[in-house]
């Protein structure tokens, strides 16, 4: 009966994605689907978990089509940021988000645009050890709220993605009948695992660890974080929200410019600086054309920059040592006259597009302020810091995002709390220095 009432509300679906973990509910929603759509089951987790290996094992047993989506460290963290993103400002207490995780990355991933997973049947079919003995009415109503909270998230979440979640366990007619039984019969999802026997024994006594943990999240977690789950996970949202308020389109250009407009920007403002380029690569578009105009005529031509017959004898040196191409690595960069790291980072990052965070005034007074790095921390230090805890993906905004930032909102001198999307996260660290 309860097969039938699960099957009903997938029926009429025709190419589907099943979230398949290798557990029961799973299991049971991807046969189900199986038998009427074309079905693709996805699995989340890090090579060796659980879930991948059991996931494996079973879609062999329904020889369907299976797609792991393997985790990595650096695909793990990118997922914690984004996660977090999406969950504001709703929960975000470590185990939420670790659970969140492999379902996002189903809705990120998979190919369908429908999706099927098996959530619900846990608070249904009283899939939680505690609950073993039976369960409050209570207790029972706060469950079932808590799972209507968590559809509405998942659903949105998969929306976010121009996809549909289906759950076949939330269906009411699911609902009232799961509710309508025994405990005897409900208690470990005893009527679920009866009647899946009859078809798929094996899978059907299968025991499942909770998603965050049978994937690996938790595990990895764990590890980079060095036990301080929850530590990671508050620095975690604040480098989130620090992403959303700094992400933008990223002006990438050729090596050689970035490379002399970084030359001209030296003590310059930014519409100085801007009309001094465009002055300059208006008449010259390669190093060769630079050293043929010969410093005097650089120097009349950047001159809104200010500082413009050092900078346009020091542009002419440089143009002449990279004829042959600009260095694409730090050590290369930097043995460029007058060339040093926060130069060298803006090229690779900004010409180059390698995932670097170049260190400038803005970067290392409001990482500090955010408290991501120690007060006293070098501006290496700073940088390596920034690079531990910001995935690759995101790098390319730090820059960037933090000198806009960093003039608007978090300026040097006064800076604008009251009105900054970061206040009530912001440890406001060393702030007025
Ligand atoms: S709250 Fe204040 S100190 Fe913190 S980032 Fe915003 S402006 Fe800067």
């Amino acid at each position: 009966m309860l097969l039938e009432l699960l099957e009903r509300r997938v029926e009429n679906l025709k190419r589907v994605g099943v979230a398949f973990s290798g557990g029961v509910d799973s299991f049971t929603v991807a046969y189900l689907c199986s038998r009427h759509a074309e079905t693709t089951l996805y699995t989340v987790g890090f090579p060796d978990s659980h879930d991948v290996k059991a996931a494996r094992e079973l879609a062999r047993v329904l020889e369907l089509d299976w797609v792991p989506i393997l985790l990595d460290r650096e695909r793990l963290e990118e997922a914690v940021i984004e996660v977090l993103d999406f969950l504001e400002p709703g929960p975000r207490l470590p185990v939420e988000v670790c659970f969140e995780i492999p379902l996002y990355l189903v809705a990120k991933n998979s190919r369908e645009r429908v999706v099927v997973a098996g959530q619900g049947s846990d608070e249904l079919l009283l899939g939680y050890h505690r609950y073993r003995n039976g369960i409050g009415a209570e207790e029972q109503i706060r469950l079932l709220k808590e799972l209507e909270k968590t559809v509405e998230r998942e659903r949105a979440m998969f929306a976010r993605f121009g996809k549909e979640l289906v759950l076949p366990f939330t269906d009411p007619e699911v609902v009232e009948f799961c509710l309508s039984l025994p405990l005897e019969k409900r208690a470990d999802k005893k009527i679920l695992r009866s009647e899946l026997s009859r078809i798929f024994p094996d899978a059907a006594s299968r025991k499942k660890k909770a998603a965050q943990y049978g994937s690996g999240v938790v595990k990895e977690l764990k590890k980079i974080s060095g036990g301080r789950l929850a530590e990671y996970v508050r620095e975690r949202l604040l480098i989130s929200r620090l992403l959303r308020e700094i992400s933008g389109p990223v002006r990438e250009a050729d090596p050689f410019r970035v490379l002399v407009s970084c030359v001209i920007s030296q003590r310059s403002r930014e519409e100085r600086t801007e009309e001094a380029c465009r002055r300059l690569f208006s008449r010259a578009k390669t190093p060769e054309e630079i050293v043929e105009l010969g410093p005097e005529k650089v120097s009349e031509l950047i001159k809104p920059a200010g500082l413009y017959r050092e900078k346009a004898a020091r542009i002419v040196e440089l143009c002449k040592r990279i004829s042959s191409g600009v260095p694409d690595t730090r050590e290369g960069l930097m043995g460029l006259p007058g060339v040093g790291p926060k130069t060298a980072d803006v090229v690779l990052c900004y010409g180059f597009g390698k995932p670097v965070v170049a260190v400038d005034t803005h970067v290392n007074r409001i990482s500090k302020r955010l408290g991501l790095v120690p007060g006293d921390a070098s501006r290496e230090a700073v940088k390596r810091i920034l690079e531990e805890k910001i995935p690759p993906k995101f790098r390319k905004y730090v820059n960037q995002g933090l000198v806009r930032f960093g003039r608007e909102v978090c300026r040097p001198v006064r800076p604008r709390c009251g009105s900054c999307n970061l206040s009530d996260l912001c440890p406001k660290v060393y702030i007025g220095s």
